[in-house]
């Protein structure tokens, strides 16, 4: 569904990218990890148009993309999670979703869409009329989440959906995703600084380090690699 060849990504003189080859097929969990700086998010932006490559390739459902405006990546079927979420925060929930939903030509079943994801989280429901600003960091992450669905995309990526969320939260918010992945079968590419927890609700994982991948493997093999126990599991 998505590969990326050799793809060097630069700020200026910075070089955050050197030269990454990465896999997704449809249907997977794929996971991104890594210390800080390593270069996830820009592997991410680099996929989203938003940071394009400087050289290399990327290909989504065999279509060279690394060229196109990001508006148009959206409209092939990708959407992004920012880190940080980025929500509209002057704009009601329900605004925020049609936000979602604004490259789309389909709109007779943009309704049906936003009760789906009020079935997932339905504290949204609660809140539809107020302004995102005033949401907790958990509910704008289910937000934001909700926004990118409203893309009906077929590859989501999300950057750092756990980032500074309670411990219950980040579990609700991980099952929410694994149940995006089989019930829609959205395939999902997921960069997260808490290995452990991607690890586990991922089929593959890429370990990435100074703008290189240096590992890949399935997640539960990621997830016994002493290299990987010592450097990003704290073990
Ligand atoms: P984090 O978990 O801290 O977000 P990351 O693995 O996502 O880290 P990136 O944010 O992709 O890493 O950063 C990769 C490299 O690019 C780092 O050296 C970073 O300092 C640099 N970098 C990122 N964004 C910019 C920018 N806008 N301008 C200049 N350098 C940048």
């Amino acid at each position: 569904m998505l590969k990326l060849v050799n793809v060097k990504t630069f700020y200026g003189n910075i070089q955050a990218l050197k030269g990454i080859d990465l896999e997704v097929s449809e249907g997977e969990i794929i996971t991104l990890i890594g210390s800080n700086g390593a270069g996830k998010t820009t592997t991410l932006m680099s996929i989203s148009g938003i940071t394009p490559p400087g050289s290399g390739e990327i290909y989504f459902m065999g279509q060279p993309i690394h060229h196109m405006s990001a508006d148009k990546i959206v409209s092939l079927g990708i959407s992004q999670v920012p880190e940080g979420r980025h929500i509209f925060p002057q704009l009601s929930v329900m605004e925020n979703l049609h936000m979602g939903a604004f490259l789309r030509t389909d709109k007779n079943r943009i309704a049906e869409d936003i009760e789906y994801v009020f079935g997932l989280f339905p504290i949204l429901t609660e809140r539809r009329h107020q302004a995102g600003g005033t949401l907790s960091g958990g509910e704008q992450q289910m937000l934001a989440i909700s926004r990118a669905l409203m893309a009906r995309p077929r590859l989501l990526l999300l950057d750092e959906p756990s980032l500074g969320l309670a411990p219950k939260v980040v579990h609700l918010i991980f099952s929410i995703i694994k149940k995006i992945n089989s019930e829609q079968k959205t395939t999902i590419f997921l960069v997260e600084q808490n290995a452990n927890l991607a690890l586990q609700s991922a089929h593959r994982g890429y370990v990435m380090e100074n703008g290189k991948i240096v590992l890949e493997d399935d997640a539960d093999r990621l997830l016994s690699n002493e290299a990987v126990k010592k450097a990003y599991l704290g073990l």
